[in-house]
């Protein structure tokens, strides 16, 4: 009798303890820190704080909260040029990389993405007071630059002899048509809004024509580490019922989600 209870405690024990094993694998995840990769001159979803060496924007305030809710104790951004984002997963330097990236299926060959987080596409920017671009028919031929690596110059290089030149960040295209080098810009639409809307009563550029493209943003994550793809989806799921990702949406775009 007194072993037949000795043996009944014993695995009650043993499945207790399993027990608790496992709820505290799912609850805290495998690293206590979160590296995230991103190109921050892209307002307003990444970009350098006034005065300060702190990145801000939706994007970084989105993956901030995502980090949280994954129980993550801290969440470092890396700052890196756009076509090194991939490259820097692949190599483990960072474990995702959140940059209004597009979810293509070229990148989809190389890395997993998270559920769509935002609905963009690209524009035509051209100087204030050019009267003839319109559309983009009205590129044949002409200067365009672009922002090296993105869905912009993948589009652009679709235009017959336009001449294109690519750099680093989006600012540094803009400045390009800013000198009269180029003579339009392609570059996601949020972005060159934003843009146009800070630069205010100085403006020197505008939008012309229909959106090019519609895109999807997604998170990515290296091919290797599906199951951080899966817990990314399951913290924006949960900031999207809470109501975080529809605060954060309206801080950053002044309106509800599209
Ligand atoms: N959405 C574009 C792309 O994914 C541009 C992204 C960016 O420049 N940060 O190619």
């Amino acid at each position: 009798m007194k072993k037949f209870v000795l043996f009944v405690v014993s695995v009650l024990l043993v499945s207790l303890c399993l027990g608790c094993g496992s709820t505290k694998k799912e609850a805290a995840p495998a690293k206590k820190e979160l590296i995230v990769g991103t190109e921050p001159a892209f307002a307003p979803f990444e970009f350098q704080k006034a005065g300060s060496s702190e990145f801000t924007g939706f994007d970084i305030e989105l993956i901030q909260a995502m980090a949280k809710k994954m129980g993550y104790e801290k969440c470092t951004i890396r700052n890196m040029g756009f076509d090194a984002l991939i490259p820097a997963l692949e190599a483990k330097n960072i474990d995702v990389a959140i940059a209004g990236m597009t979810i293509t299926e070229d990148r989809k060959k190389k890395v997993n993405f998270s559920k769509p987080y935002y609905k963009s596409g690209l524009s035509i920017v051209v100087d204030k007071n050019n009267t003839t671009i319109k559309d983009v028919k009205d590129l044949v031929g002409k200067k365009i630059a672009v922002q090296i690596g993105t869905t912009g110059a993948i589009e652009a290089a679709k235009i017959k002899d336009a001449v294109i030149t690519s750099f680093n960040t989006n600012n540094e295209a803009c400045l390009e048509l800013k000198n009269k080098a180029v003579d339009a810009v392609i570059g996601d639409k949020p972005v060159e809004e934003y843009f146009l809307q800070q630069s205010g009563k100085n403006v020197y550029a505008k939008i012309v024509g229909k959106t090019l493209t519609s895109e999807d943003y997604g998170i990515a994550t290296a091919k290797k580490n599906a199951a951080l793809a899966k817990e990314l989806d399951k913290a924006l799921e949960a900031l999207q019922k809470d109501g975080t990702y529809d605060t954060l949406y309206k801080k950053w775009f002044g309106t509800t989600a599209k």
